[in-house]
């Protein structure tokens, strides 16, 4: 069988070696971490679990394509849910909304609690619908990089269409224009943060995202994020893929006579040899620690990287039942809080909070009678700021700002806790300045500035996850695998 090897058991690894093991490849994962799932990772601790990075979890048919492309039915391995209820939004003049799945509600909430409109949230939602149709083929689903995606029709017809893609003014802009009430166009510029981008200078094609949540649906694994994992692992384990935990690779192994091709790769001085390298590390530390000798691509290494994370753990001994498993505590500035986080790298004294509480669906995740409540800000990517200082403060400014607006005091509450900054990002993922999505989107020409899934200096060298085409979150990461996969060759 020909050989291949991936580089990181974050999401994209997993599903890489499962696609290639399918394809009839000997598949070798070697991972940093005595575990699986990178980002995606869990915390065990005083009777409470905590998914530790992501917490919302769209486009669910990514991870059950891999099961049936195994022949497998997703239903025995991996069962989640479809949210009735996708946010609970608290802002500081006390109007609080729910964002349901069911739209025709959500928009009626908003119109009769705000300013603004059923027909304005329709409007929007049916433009964020536009901008997926124009661009999920070209931008999300194939490489940008190869003649052969710009052959297809259906290519050559999203590109005609391109104007709908509203790239010329910023996302904060387009939503000022699209809602007569401010407290919604907030709501609605915090979709540019969920790809680490700033609403104030990311451009309004970010405005795609709502469509993601809100036409396809959110959704919550049965056990949990980590439950995305430890299903694929175990399916990866069933093709024969073996996983080396706690195996970092330190080079990457090419032949140097005529066009450098891989050969495999250099882990505690030990050479494993393979037809196929796959990198699913941050393309940062692909290219400055793996790639020995081969010139970097210093245009897209020096991009802007993503926003980064500020997240406590915190084990609460109490119930609220006036949050959700979703939640947001807007600031009352978010330009400032953006301003904040992008001209000053700075944390925002008025952070928007986010509340994740997993226990709300699954029981087992904190003891009866308390909650796990994963709270979190957006902060600068790490440039040597004073985190130690930062933290200690935004620990104060949040827990006054949600015993403000649940008018209740919620420290008494904390019994136990657990941070992850920008650094401790860093250095348990491998993810450049700790940014969560790689680079950033503030700019329109984002996409074209993220590294291809291919190496174009070394041959059957692959590159996959958030930090390369087509960008972060779960549902890209999983479509840069695929992306791979069509252009490998089919071995059995
Ligand atoms: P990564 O998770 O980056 O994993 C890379 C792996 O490579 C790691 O396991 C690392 O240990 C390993 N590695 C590094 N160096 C080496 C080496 N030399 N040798 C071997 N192995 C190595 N996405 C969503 O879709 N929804 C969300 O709600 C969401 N929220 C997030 C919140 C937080 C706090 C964070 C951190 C991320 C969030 N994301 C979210 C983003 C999402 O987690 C990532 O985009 C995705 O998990 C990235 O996966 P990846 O395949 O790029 O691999």
């Amino acid at each position: 069988k020909p050989k291949a090897i991936i580089i990181g058991a974050g999401i994209a690894g997993i599903a890489s070696a499962i696609r290639l093991a399918i394809k009839g490849y000997q598949v070798d994962v070697f991972e940093a971490n005595s575990k699986a799932g990178g980002k995606l990772g869990e915390i065990k601790t005083n009777g409470f679990r905590f998914d530790a990075g992501p917490s919302l979890f769209t486009m669910p048919q990514y991870v059950d394509e891999l099961f049936k492309l195994a022949g497998k039915d997703p239903e025995d391995y991996f069962k989640y849910i479809k949210l009735k209820e996708i946010c609970r939004y608290f802002y500081e003049d006390g109007l609080r909304l729910n964002a349901t799945a069911d739209l025709d509600k959500f928009a009626r909430d908003i119109e009769e609690k705000t300013h603004s409109t059923a027909a304005e949230v329709q409007r929007y939602l049916k433009k964020s619908e536009t901008i997926y149709d124009v661009t999920h083929r070209v931008f999300l689903e194939r490489s940008l990089h190869k003649l052969k995606s710009y052959l297809h029709w259906d290519t050559l017809k999203s590109i005609f269409r391109f104007g709908q893609i509203d790239a010329f003014r910023t996302q904060a802009m387009a939503n000022q224009a699209f809602f007569k009430d401010g407290r919604i166009t907030q709501l609605f510029n915090r979709y540019a943060t969920y790809n680490g981008s700033d609403p104030y200078q990311a451009p309004a094609t970010l405005n795609v995202i709502p469509h993601f949540e809100y036409h396809f649906g959110a959704f919550i694994p049965k056990d949990g994020m980590y439950g995305i994992v430890s299903a694929l692992v175990k399916l990866a384990e069933e093709l024969a893929i073996r996983f080396h935990y706690s195996q970092k690779v330190e080079e990457i192994l090419y032949t140097d006579a005529g066009k450098p091709k891989t050969k495999g790769v250099k882990v505690n001085d030990k050479i494993y040899k393979a037809d196929i390298v796959i990198s699913n590390l941050d393309i940062w530390f692909t290219y400055k620690n793996l790639l020995k000798g081969i010139a970097e691509p210093k245009k897209l290494l020096t991009q802007e990287r993503s926003s980064s994370a500020l997240i406590f753990y915190w084990g609460m001994d109490s119930n609220y039942s006036e949050l959700g498993l979703h939640n947001i505590f807007f600031t009352e500035d978010y330009q400032k809080e953006f301003n904040a986080i992008w001209k000053d790298k700075t944390v925002s004294s008025d952070p928007t909070v986010y509340i994740n509480i997993s226990s709300k669906h699954i029981r087992t995740d904190a003891p009866a009678h308390a909650e796990n409540w994963f709270v979190m800000i957006n902060v600068p990517a790490n440039t040597g700021q004073n985190w130690d200082q930062l933290i200690k403060e935004a620990k104060v400014n949040i827990i006054k700002k949600i015993s403000r607006i649940l008018n209740r005091n919620i420290e008494k509450d904390i019994i136990c806790e657990q941070i992850l900054d920008p650094r401790t990002i860093e250095s348990k993922t491998g993810s450049y300045q700790g940014a969560l999505y790689g680079n950033s989107s503030n700019n329109q020409f984002s996409a074209f500035l993220r590294h291809s899934n291919f190496s174009s200096k070394v041959k059957n060298l692959y590159f996959c996850g958030g930090s390369v085409h087509p960008g972060g979150g779960i549902p890209l990461a999983l479509l840069s695998a695929k992306i791979i996969d069509d252009d490998i060759r089919l071995v059995v």
